[in-house]
């Protein structure tokens, strides 16, 4: 696997080139959609040739089924085929390939629809790029041409390149051969058109049971791919459509539908992942038959139901994520076995939950484009990938702020003494983003007690330790003082020691303050220190909720080799812990983000965050990669 992160710009000056990019250049040179009209909505070749010419140079379609939520892996689809649109002058669409009756919710739908805009489509259907003004919503439904589909395999069995199949399935499925062995013609092939039609009329009136019989493409039973050898494209399916309701008892198949949905888009190039390579031949040829002019009985030529030229299939490889998965089955059993608490839960592969961890959408953007776009199979990409994205867009922009998330209480005991009041409280301010100055100024207060991480002190000091430790007395009897750090933003102390309780476990470390030394002051650097910790007050410090988050699973490909994925569930993929943040924080809305100094990226939650007044950050991902460790 490899991290194309590490060594690739944060910025390309100019996205690199692939051979979809090359396909488009290649017929925008020749022109060979440019007589294209468009009927302003999708259509049959009649109703768009009698449009205006396309004002679309190209289309492209997103086309999910709405059975699930959308992964990372659409992402890539999503910011490819809406990324290439806008770029040369097209459209994308967003269509739900929703053929299938029993899957779709509305539910997924929505969350679709929610996802692509969030992703940063959103102008893609508020206004056409082409025309503006002209609003232009680009979404459709591939059931809205259920009525197209059934003309169209009419069309088929007349033309004699369609018949209807009595053999069971085992018999299809027996005489369709295998890679060595031709298949065998269905006894039913050679069926007159009129009888054809008559029994896909039946078909579709209800007269015949679920897997009686179904339509069949005739092409050839001893085609090298099998793929060719007649496959179905309407079956019978006595079940009731989120849309159409109970319209239809048949159904057509996905490799049916799909290019039919394309041509009546208008769609330019169509891309989908390589496994439907094998595919393409039929697609081409479906399109072929339906764009292609017809010699009626009478003599009469007349022309296709579609318009050529039709749409071309483009396949690239899929993109993999170490540690993820993203099959819909498994992805369900993990919300629906409870564990994890939704699709929406910030560990989940979802685009739902990469929003709620807080991956923005330049991040997912990013990711996607740097996982390049190649013909030659699946890409394979390391999640530190995903971090490097988020930190190479966050980082110039995040606000920055402290926060304790081990807190353990430090006292400075000459306070007093230095500010006159164990009470006085001493304002300290820091930049909101260091490189930014018209970013402004964060304000907090220094007082008597803080809050420190634990991990920054410790008792006896491994080597190389600069952060805080007593004073001790070395192994040839000399004493040695205790530590000198600084308080960032703050003053420089000294630990002259700390409380255990009973059990062992440090309760309150002891400083001392060096007058003087106040950050931005003249007299800051009088004392030098080899450590700087951050802090947060007690007294203006407030209590958040963190979520630490961790990967999933173990292991980089959960369900390799047929693996049961939940055995490699990691057990520690949350720790939530009680913080202390500063107070610039009481303001953070929902999904805001930070860069909590010394710790990483971090985001209020979409959903807990505020509600109950409670204050509530999800860690995104740390400062550096630590996948590889
Ligand atoms: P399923 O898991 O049910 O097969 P799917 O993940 O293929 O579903 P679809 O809704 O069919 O989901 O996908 C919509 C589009 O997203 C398709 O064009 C598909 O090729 C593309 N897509 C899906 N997964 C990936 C992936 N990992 N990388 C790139 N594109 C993907
Ligand atoms: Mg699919």
């Amino acid at each position: 696997m490899s991290s194309p992160a590490k060594n690739t710009p944060a910025a390309a000056p100019e996205a690199p080139s692939h051979f979809i990019r090359q396909a488009i250049e290649h017929d925008l040179d020749q022109g060979t959609y440019a007589s294209r009209q468009w009927g302003g909505q999708p259509g049959d070749g009649p109703s768009h040739a009698a449009g205006e010419p396309d004002p679309a140079k190209v289309r492209t379609r997103f086309p999910p089924e709405p059975n699930g939520y959308l992964h990372i892996g659409h992402a890539k689809s999503i910011w490819l085929n809406f990324s290439l649109a806008e770029e040369y002058g097209g459209v994308c669409h967003l269509r739900f390939d929703d053929t299938n009756p029993e899957k779709e919710e509305q539910e997924y739908v929505d969350s679709i629809r929610e996802t692509v805009r969030w992703l940063g489509w959103d102008h893609h259907f508020a206004d056409d790029p082409v025309r503006p003004g002209i609003r232009q919503p680009h979404e459709y439904f591939a059931s809205d041409y259920f009525d197209f589909m059934y003309r169209a395999a009419e069309y088929l069995i007349e033309a004699g390149h369609a018949y209807v199949d009595e053999q069971t399935a085992e018999q299809m499925r027996a005489n369709r051969g295998d890679f060595g062995t031709p298949g065998v013609n269905s006894p039913f092939r050679d069926r007159s058109p009129d009888e054809n039609l008559k029994r896909f009329r039946e078909m579709r009136d209800g007269q015949h049971p679920d897997g009686a019989m179904v339509l069949r493409a005739k092409i050839d039973m001893a085609s090298p791919n099998i793929n060719m050898r007649d496959p179905a494209i309407y079956r019978i399916r006595h079940a009731t459509h989120h849309n159409t309701g109970d319209k239809w008892c048949i159904y057509p198949m996905y490799t049916y539908a799909h290019p039919i949905e394309d041509a009546l888009e208008q769609i330019t190039h169509s891309i989908c992942t390589l496994e439907f390579e094998d595919q393409r031949p039929f697609y081409d040829w479906l399109l072929e038959r339906l764009s292609e002019p017809r010699l009626l009985p009478d003599g009469h030529v007349v022309a296709g139901l579609l318009n050529a030229p039709p749409p071309r299939q483009y396949e690239f490889g899929r993109l993999n994520v170490g540690h993820v998965i993203t099959s819909k089955r498994k992805l369900r059993q993990l919300v629906e076995e409870g564990h994890v608490t939704g699709w929406d839960d910030p560990r989940m592969p979802t685009l739902a939950g990469l929003r709620r961890r807080g991956y923005t959408p330049e991040a997912l953007r990013l990711f996607a484009e740097r996982s390049g776009v190649t013909k030659n199979g699946d890409a394979w990409t390391d999640y530190a990938a995903l971090d490097a994205a988020l930190r190479d867009t966050l980082d110039p922009q995040a606000a920055r702020a402290m926060a304790v998330l081990e807190p353990i209480k430090l006292v400075i005991e000459n306070w007093a003494e230095v500010f006159g009041s164990d009470s006085h409280l001493e304002p300290c301010e820091a930049p909101v983003h260091p490189h930014h100055p018209e970013m402004g100024q964060r304000q907090f207060n220094l007082g008597r007690e803080v809050w420190i991480e634990r991990s920054d002190y410790e008792d006896t000091p491994p080597k190389g330790f600069f952060r805080l430790f007593p004073p001790s007395v070395d192994t040839s009897g000399n004493a040695v003082p205790g530590s000198k750090v600084r308080l960032k933003y703050g003053y420089v102390i000294e630990c002259t020691g700390a409380i255990k309780n009973e059990a062992g476990n440090i309760e309150k470390i002891w400083t001392k303050l060096i007058k003087d030394t106040k950050s931005g002051t003249a007299g800051a650097d009088s004392v030098k220190v080899k450590g700087v910790i951050t802090w947060v007050s007690a007294a203006d410090g407030l209590p958040a909720t963190v979520n630490l988050y961790d990967r999933l699973f173990i292991e980089e490909q959960p369900d390799a080799g047929g693996r049961d994925f939940l055995t490699v569930l990691n057990p520690n993929s949350l720790n939530t812990v009680q913080a202390v943040v500063e107070p610039s924080l009481a303001s953070a809305q929902p999904e805001d983000r930070f860069q909590f100094e010394r710790h990483g990226f971090f985001v209020a939650d979409r959903r807990d965050h505020q509600a109950g007044g409670k204050l509530v950050f999800n860690r995104i991902a740390g400062l550096k990669d630590s996948w590889g460790k």
